[in-house]
């Protein structure tokens, strides 16, 4: 099991040289021929990021627990996402962050915990930045540009969206101890339905009025400032309800919701710009209004993911999204402008290869699911292909055969 050649010798001119040690981002390495030992900084990285749905992270755990049927469907194919995904990340080419979205979908597992842990071996030490906080920066830059009177300059780098350290090799302690897949739960029970949410009353207004088509859903979803101002007088209703009623818990839920809670962060904003607190308010609304919103990326992938389903629950489709379906809405809008790929459900991914979807909104990612396995496995075979022959070598020497590539 040798080392490929790698350079030539400075010392005595041959091509070969061994790996013998690494420490702190240096690696060194000994001439077979001759005993030169020369140093090298590590390889410089450049990870991808791969959004995993919480679907595709049980169906990998399940795969690495022996908990998924053999004849189950597409076993196969879930057993060759994970070794190439394990290679991936072996070989320091690709992370799989974990978010937040996770977090609340996986209250309706069993083991919960151990998914999550299960889902850290792929991140790395990487995790996505709350949702709310992307969506945040996001309305933040579009306001100084408001304020400003500029076009909105965003930084869709993904390194910006993210906690940790996306181009460190990750530590050898944290790899063996990460991949020992088989120290997780042996249980993990499927996504449940979850029936109702708060997005319920919605899906069955689109589905009742006659008016109802894309074209309104998405006009109605697209006008920020609107949308804004209800979400913002709903909650500061609650708040005045929660207070009369002596109900301390719904009125702080309500006084500390996202929509009340920027509207006094953008308040904030206006005051220290010398306005008084009415002049502030009214700015606040004139913010919300102001048109080159529209294009605010999370607000706009949300807004034309709103319009599909509408179009689907209108073309008769009789059951109304789970809140699965609040879930991925929120991934695709947060992630979909910064990562390089994303694994999500099948309807979700039909809906953005439809028009207008497919024209009109742009966005980084490409977008997988299972209906699309073949292209799946082809990126992630390419993946693998694109570490080099020093870092797979340097990757094999680190975390052990698993990182080798198969001969092709
Ligand atoms: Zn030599």
């Amino acid at each position: 099991m040798s080392n490929p050649p790698l350079a030539t010798c400075i010392a005595c001119g041959k091509r070969y040289r061994a790996l013998v040690q690494l420490k702190a981002g240096i690696a060194s390495y000994r001439c077979a021929s001759c005993d030169h030992v020369t140093w090298e900084e590590m390889p410089a990285l450049d990870k991808k990021i791969l959004y995993l749905d919480q679907l595709a992270i049980s169906q990998i755990f399940k795969i690495r627990t022996g908990t998924y049927p053999p004849d189950a469907p597409h076993h196969a194919f879930w057993e060759e996402v994970a070794e190439l995904l394990e290679q991936c990340v072996l070989l320091q080419q690709l992370l799989c962050p974990s978010s937040d979205i996770h977090r609340d979908e996986s209250m309706v597992f069993a083991r919960g915990d151990d998914l999550s842990l299960a889902h850290e071996m792929l991140g790395g030490d990487t995790s996505f930045h709350a949702s709310s906080e992307i969506e945040g920066d996001q309305v933040w830059t579009y306001l100084r540009a408001f304020a400003s009177d500029t076009a909105p300059v965003l930084d869709l780098s993904v390194d910006k969206i993210l906690h940790g350290h996306r181009n460190e090799w990750l530590s050898r302690l944290h790899i063996t101890a990460a991949m020992d897949w088989t120290s997780f739960a042996k249980g993990v029970r499927d996504q449940r339905e979850v029936s109702a949410d708060q997005m319920a009353p919605l899906y069955e207004h689109w589905r009742s009025d006659a008016k109802t088509s894309f074209k309104s859903v998405l006009e109605t979803e697209l006008d920020f400032g609107s949308s804004r101002i209800s979400a913002y007088s709903h909650f500061v209703e609650l708040a005045r309800q929660g207070l009369e009623g002596g109900n301390t818990n719904a009125f702080v839920n309500a006084a500390l919701s996202g929509p009340v809670l920027e509207f006094r962060e953008l308040r904030e904003y206006f005051t220290r710009t010398g306005l008084g607190i009415d002049d502030a308010e009214r700015q606040v609304v004139n913010f919300w209004q102001w048109p080159g919103n529209r294009t605010i990326p999370h607000h706009r992938i949300q807004a034309y993911l709103f319009a599909a389903m509408a179009r689907k629950i209108k073309a008769g489709q009789r059951k109304s999204p789970n809140r699965g379906a609040t879930n991925d809405v929120r991934a695709i809008a947060t992630y979909a402008p910064y990562v390089d790929a994303m694994f999500v459900d099948s309807e979700f991914a039909t809906f953005l290869q439809e028009a207008p979807l497919k024209d009109e909104l742009t966005y980084r990612a490409r977008i997988f699911s299972i209906r699309s396995r073949d292209a799946f496995l082809d990126y992630l075979r390419g993946v693998v292909r694109s570490a080099t022959i020093e870092t797979e070598m340097i990757a094999v020497a680190l975390y052990g055969d698993g990182a080798r590539r198969a001969q092709e």
